[in-house]
């Protein structure tokens, strides 16, 4: 009876073992981080792919209210390095304006990039001047975004160049500098990422006109969530599921819309805000999307 007992009790024990050496080692499918940082008002976005491949898209900025406050030093390069970023992989800069821009020549100079891409238009913004000094200084390969293009990373992670298109915009005020932004569509398996930058209503158009496939689960609003972006039109053809807004609190430029929040509520999108949530943190296998924030 005792030897029952004992014999009962060393199956139940290589049982658990067996169990827990499944969980351990079994394959799972490799995850996909994007982390849209905290930047008060701009807008900065960190992906790593499942191998290791980092990419920052913008870098927050100054801003108009921030009394000399640089996030790239306060708030972008820390986050880099307790991420063990050594060099990025890819640094892009949506467009020239202070609030994605901003934070970049303390990236560029505490961390580094392997490549820089822009839209191409460097306005006249002092902090664009400091950027293309480091790029040039550090001989940091540099190419202009085009829609069409393709940059193809490890694991079948792909990110399509959706905007600006090659139709040589004349630039003359902030609206065309924002629709000039480099708006970009990454997928990873069946997951996919729209970083929409600053694009406003007449980007959207162009894009819905020419691009096919926009329909993505996250979306990264455009402009802050400003009410001259994220149009109906838009809004049906990437059809998110999830909708990140990269806004400070209360900024003077009343960002985000009413309109817009009740656009994205109208079309199902469950969605985050920095300035509420904080950091949002959104990582896939390729098939599920978890979102976790660091403020609720
Ligand atoms: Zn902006």
């Amino acid at each position: 009876m005792r030897h029952l007992k004992g014999s009962r009790l060393l199956l139940i024990l290589a049982v658990v073992v067996a169990l827990i050496w499944a969980w351990a080692f079994w394959p799972r499918q490799p995850v996909l981080s994007v982390t849209f940082l905290d930047v008060r008002q701009g807008d900065c976005a960190f992906v790593r792919t499942p191998g290791g491949k980092t990419v920052l898209i913008d870098a927050g900025g100054a801003g108009e209210s921030s009394n000399g406050y640089d996030v790239g030093s306060r708030v972008v390069v820390p986050f880099l390095r307790r991420e063990g970023v050594r060099v990025l992989d890819l640094a892009v800069i949506t467009h020239c304006h202070e609030d994605h821009v901003g934070g970049m020549p303390a990236v560029l100079k505490s961390i580094g990039a392997r490549t820089v891409i822009d839209s191409g238009e460097s306005g006249s913004s002092p902090m664009y001047e400091r950027v293309f000094r480091l790029i040039e200084k550090r001989r940091l390969k540099y190419t202009v975004a085009r829609r069409g293009q393709t940059i193809s990373l490890p694991d079948g992670v792909r990110i399509d160049v959706l905007n600006p298109d090659d139709s040589g915009v004349d630039i003359e005020d902030d609206a065309d500098i924002n629709d000039h932004s480099v708006v970009l569509r990454l997928t990873y398996r069946r997951a996919s990422f729209l970083f929409a930058a600053d694009a406003e209503t007449e980007a959207e158009e162009n894009m819905v006109r020419t691009c096919g496939g926009l329909r993505s689960a996250v979306l990264k609003v455009g402009h802050h969530g400003s009410s001259n972006a994220t149009s109906g039109i838009w809004l049906r053809a990437v059809r998110p599921r999830i909708a990140v807004i990269s806004v400070g609190r209360r900024n003077p430029f009343g960002h985000p819309s009413a309109p817009t929040l009740q656009r994205l509520v109208d079309r199902g999108a469950r969605i985050y805000r920095t300035d509420r949530d904080g950091a949002v943190v959104i990582t896939t296998d390729g098939e599920n999307l978890h979102v976790a924030t660091t403020r609720r």
